[in-house]
């Protein structure tokens, strides 16, 4: 996603410089190895100061849902808002955010917990602990409502409620294998989360050295030295690291050079449509390589066929998680997991 920032510029002229940038696109194109011509489309969303929002987070909200627009009426095309677009475009992002808001002082998470297999011995070793929030009809995934958490400032709250509750589970089933949790990079440098962490997991008799802390590109850090003495402390602690996502984004090689790093997770995205000799499997392997070669263990997410299973086993990759290995569910059962 890109932005252009027109100053001094109408609505009207907004657009004649969408369609100008539509037109160059559909102008270009680029051949594929096997002599296939490759084009890409253009969606553009297009927002107006003072007319649509009166500040920058306004502004990139109409503009972003104007994309959005463009792209459910069938792509490459420029949408400016009407009203009604205008008044939606509020309306949701309101609801969101008062959902969030609600959850902070209800309390209303619910530990989700997806398993990870152990790719060698076909056993389920460890868990991945996902958000949800329970309203009075519905169960709500995580990717509704983690942006608009991270951009409230609140989603280290919502992780210490989720934990909790997660630990609270796992002392009372007993259960002894790994816990993974995802944590963004910006909750780890913040308040005070070592001595949180170390709190809750004192509280409920959780072994650190089963923890290992997810950590995602999507809300980074610029003071990677600081992150790094945050890591460190932990990792003294007994936590383990995990890179999230890995290959999307570009801070992770710099991630897994500078942080002691004990985990690789694969982007599922490479994973989900992997074909056979593919250059999906090319990156695959050289991530692989790259993680043997430093003693970090692999897990590739977003399994979902026995044949993906198969072909991410042959690559070498240690661990698998989607949904072919298992869905993320409430409760998590002692029997399935082999220690
Ligand atoms: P993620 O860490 O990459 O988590 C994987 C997401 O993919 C989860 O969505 C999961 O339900 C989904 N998934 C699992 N297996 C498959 C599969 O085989 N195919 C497909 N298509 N999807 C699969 P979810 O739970 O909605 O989480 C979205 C993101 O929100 C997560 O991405 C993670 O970055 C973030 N998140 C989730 N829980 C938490 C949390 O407790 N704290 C924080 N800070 N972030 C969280
Ligand atoms: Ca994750």
């Amino acid at each position: 996603e890109f932005v252009a920032i027109l100053p001094d510029t109408d609505t009207e002229q907004a657009y004649m410089i969408g369609k100008k940038i539509r037109d160059r696109m559909e102008a270009i194109s680029i051949e594929a190895p096997n002599g296939e011509k490759v084009k890409a489309t253009v969606s553009i969303g297009i927002s107006v100061y003072p007319d649509h929002g009166k500040d920058d987070k306004e502004l990139f909200l109409i503009a972003d849902n104007m994309m959005y627009k463009s792209k459910r009426a069938g792509k490459n095309r420029i949408s400016s808002p009407n009203e009604d677009d205008i008044a939606q475009s509020f309306k949701i992002a309101g609801e969101k955010t008062q959902l969030v808001l609600n959850t902070l002082e209800k309390r209303n998470l619910v530990p989700y917990f997806q398993p990870i297999q152990n790719i060698a011995s076909g056993g389920i070793e460890i868990y991945e602990l996902l958000m949800r929030i329970q309203t009075d009809s519905d169960i709500i995934t995580a990717s509704e409502f983690i942006d608009v958490a991270e951009s409230l400032g609140v989603i280290h709250k919502l992780d210490y409620i989720l934990i909790e509750k997660a630990f609270e589970v796992i002392m009372e089933r007993e259960y002894k294998g790994m816990l993974f949790i995802n944590i963004s990079p910006k909750a780890l440098i913040i308040g005070e989360f070592i001595k949180n962490i170390l709190t809750i997991a004192k509280k409920y008799k959780i072994n650190t050295e089963n923890i290992v802390l997810e950590i995602t590109e999507r809300d980074t850090v610029k003071n990677v030295t600081l992150l790094e003495k945050f890591v460190q402390e932990l990792k003294f602690e007994g936590f383990k690291f995990a890179v999230d996502d890995f290959g999307s984004g570009f801070s992770s090689f710099h991630y897994v050079k500078r942080l002691p790093i004990d985990y690789i997770k694969i982007e599922g995205e490479f994973i989900r449509t992997l074909q056979k000799d593919s250059a999906d499997i090319a990156l695959i392997k050289s991530i692989v390589t790259l993680a043997k070669e430093l003693k970090i263990k692999t897990v590739a997410e977003y399994v979902e066929s026995a044949e993906i299973l198969e072909e991410v086993r042959k690559v070498g990759v240690d661990y698998a998680q989607g949904y072919y290995i298992g869905k993320p569910k409430e409760d998590f059962l002692q029997e399935e997991t082999t220690l």
